[in-house]
């Protein structure tokens, strides 16, 4: 159901990993090669393996680091965990090397979350876009360079560069003050519920839910959401409009087919 909203949109802030570059998908297949190639981390199969490294990618997560040595020292950990989890115990180095490896096959394999790139190039021409985004500031532009969505994207808001994390509203004020935008005039478009749905709201600012997997919504709270950027009307309706879910049956959270990761 589409309803009239009282203000004309301005800004949309998008989110970066699992809402525009597919990250999840990007991280299991960077690990089926992986596997491929180790064989005690063959003891487990794929989708164990890859939920696990969520898992831990999740556990780890603050939203802010110190600098990228931080990153790679928390990957080569993830790796070491993940190695226990197969029966296998490695050292440092080896954990490291593995991670390493890891990170090449994340690069070579990376992917957009499909129909994101010509969605953002569709709002873009015609209100101004933003990102907020946790983690890393290069690793983020990067993602963003790789989308080819770089200068399409202003402000890009990353969490380790702010020294302040989503959900926290004070990023999304930073967002705001930096894209010119008034927070009744924004829409944050995210997939995740905590971070970018709870996060905008709690600065004021209208979510809209990427829910990609079509889970139920963790509580009672009503939002506007879309599954898929295609077709493009329709989801560029939402964000201009709203969606009523009104009507629709709430359930307690369903799991997630991935957690936020990074
Ligand atoms: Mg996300």
């Amino acid at each position: 159901m589409v309803s009239a909203r009282p203000h004309e949109l301005r800004l949309v802030l998008f989110d970066m990993d699992d809402t525009l570059f597919d990250h999840s998908l990007t991280c299991r297949a960077a690990l089926e090669q992986l596997r491929r190639e180790e064989k005690p981390l063959a003891s487990r199969p794929l989708d164990e393996l890859w939920r696990e490294y969520l898992r831990l990618l999740e556990s780890q997560s603050s939203g802010i680091a110190a600098s990228p040595a931080t990153y790679a020292n928390l990957r080569a950990e993830r790796f070491r965990l993940l190695g226990d989890r197969c029966g296998w115990t490695m050292g440092p180095k080896i954990a490291r090397e593995l991670s390493a490896r890891y990170r090449d096959h994340y690069q070579r394999l990376r992917r957009p979350v499909p129909g994101a790139v010509p969605f953002v190039r569709r709002v873009a021409a015609r209100v101004r876009v933003g990102m907020v985004t946790n983690n890393e500031y290069r690793e983020q532009e990067e993602k963003l360079e790789f989308l080819g969505l770089r200068d399409l994207v202003d402000p890009l808001v990353v969490s380790a560069r702010e020294n302040v994390a989503k959900p926290d509203p004070r990023i999304y004020r930073i967002a705001l003050e930096r894209g010119k935008g008034r927070a009744a005039e924004t829409v944050m478009v995210g997939d995740s519920w905590r971070n970018d749905v709870l996060g905008a709201r709690s600065a004021g600012i209208r979510p809209v839910w990427f829910n990609r997997f079509g889970i139920e919504p963790p509580t009672r709270h009503q939002v506007d959401e879309f599954r898929s950027y295609r077709p493009t009307g329709p989801a560029e309706a939402v964000l201009r409009h709203g969606s009523s879910l009104a009507g629709r049956p709430f359930h307690r959270t369903a799991s997630r087919p991935s957690s936020r990761p990074r």
